[in-house]
């Protein structure tokens, strides 16, 4: 199976059953293609605490940014001079203000002059919903070169301790994953093993992950010598302090809960007639042009096979909807919304 969609499986079935073995689960957030600048990962898992996504709704569906971030945190419950209540930003109070205004419209602070001063008041408090960061790197088809390339990068992920945990899954022929390729792995990472027989998928985990200390510094390997007897060099790294890391962790809880995994549809063609979805599980997009699931790459403005929905489908019983293409967008939106907790 192609890697996309073998990741709309994998964030399907997380959606759905994590965390893993465990009865009742946690309600996750799900989305994929999120990280850092230097690190992207295929799907991350946010488990809230409980409550936590009641607490979150109340500040919108869209994310807040690092500004707003650090704006909500600070922001007191009675009146006060911004100046005096947030910290010195380290750039210009101009973007300060800009932030305030933001969330003033977004309907999350409160403002009011006095004179030429702007005081801020916060209508709720931000709350700590984000319990763990899981991220999943998914190689449907793990070959020895691709499992030593992994191995290395799984290391760098390990040893940065972003995550609480780190799983790679990957696709389960019948004799299940070959233990060589799996040995290339360090310890700590989970193994997830993906069936995908005869259409139906299911995901098994094959090797637990060890928890990681995401309180504690991390260590970003910049560099590290292939160890052969032609090179003595030493490996390079910098720390990556623990307030950076939570830092990071709530901005990427914030992009998950904001996009969600179906978010595919904003950047495919749902408005092509060939585009269509298939098993309810997911949805996962299928084109009918090419008989098989199609790539989210293919699935854009330069496919060749793309034609537009003919205006009829766009009269009749879809005159205010819009065409089958604008409802596949609002299925997949409504879908996203409910795993908020924003739908009955
Ligand atoms: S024909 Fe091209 S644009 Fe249309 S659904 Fe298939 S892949 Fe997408």
């Amino acid at each position: 199976m192609k890697e996309f969609g073998f990741e709309l499986r994998v964030c399907a079935w997380a959606e759905r059953n994590w965390p893993p073995g465990v009865a009742g689960g946690t309600d996750p957030v799900v989305a994929r293609q999120l990280g850092t600048t230097r690190r992207r990962w295929d799907t991350i898992v946010i488990e809230p605490t409980s409550g936590g996504l009641t607490e979150r709704a109340p500040f919108g569906e869209t994310r807040l940014g690092s500004d707003l971030l650090s704006l909500v945190r600070h922001a007191p419950a009675s009146w006060t001079y911004y100046r005096e209540c947030l910290p010195d930003p380290g750039y210009p109070w101009r973007y300060v203000r800009e932030a305030i205004h933001e969330a003033d419209d977004r309907g999350i602070i409160e403002t009011r002059r006095d004179g030429n001063r702007i005081e801020i008041r916060r209508r709720y408090r931000y709350p700590a919903w984000v319990d763990r960061v899981v991220a999943i790197e998914n190689k449907p088809d793990l070959n020895a070169a691709a499992a030593r390339r992994l191995g290395e990068q799984l290391e760098h992920d390990v040893a940065l301790g972003l995550a609480d945990e780190v799983w790679l899954a990957t696709e389960a022929s019948d004799g299940g994953v070959e233990p060589a390729l799996l040995e290339a792995m360090p310890v700590e990472v989970g193994i997830l093993a993906v069936s995908t027989a005869s259409g139906a998928y299911s995901c098994e985990p094959v090797w637990q992950p060890r928890t990681l200390t995401v309180t504690d510094p991390g260590t970003r390997i910049l560099d590290r010598p292939s160890g052969g007897s032609e090179d003595a060099s030493a490996a390079r790294f910098e720390y990556a302090d623990p307030e950076w890391k939570r830092r990071k962790r709530t901005e990427i809880a914030e992009r998950a809960y904001e996009r969600g995994w179906r978010s595919y549809a904003g950047t495919m063609r749902p408005d092509c007639r060939y585009f269509d979805l298939e098993d309810p599980s997911g949805p996962f997009p299928r084109c009918a042009a090419k008989g098989r699931p199609q790539t989210a790459a293919e699935c854009s403005g330069s496919c060749p096979s793309f034609e537009p929905e003919p205006p009829a489908w766009r009269t009749g019983g879809w005159p205010i909807e819009g065409g089958p293409g604008r409802a596949t967008k609002r299925l997949l939106d409504r879908k996203r919304r409910r795993r908020r907790g924003r739908d009955p």
